[in-house]
């Protein structure tokens, strides 16, 4: 395969071009910011933590969406719990 910026010869191992740098991987144009993984990952934290995993490498920005998203659900499902207990407690204090 050859470099799609440069035309330098590439083994196909090596997606990323020894000659001029630019990453030759399939799809790797199609990474973006995307709401609906960070909504998937704010609504299914597993699935949005599995996902950054795995696109972290290819996909920098999307699984960065991901990770946002997530981190986000992630925390209203700590702090929701945590905040519903506080005001049991101090509900039940009066
Ligand atoms: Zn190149």
């Amino acid at each position: 395969m050859y470099c799609k910026y440069c035309g330098a010869k590439l083994k196909d191992e090596h997606a990323d071009c020894p000659k001029c740098g630019k990453n030759n991987r399939l799809n790797s144009s199609d990474d973006a910011k995307d709401f609906r993984f960070a909504l998937l990952g704010f609504l299914v934290p597993i699935a949005g933590l599995v996902l950054y995993l795995v696109w972290k490498k290819d996909f920098p920005m999307r699984s960065s969406s991901c990770i946002r998203g997530t981190a986000a659900g992630a925390l209203l499902y700590v702090c929701l719990p945590v905040f519903i207990i506080l005001s049991f407690v101090f509900g039940a204090a009066y």
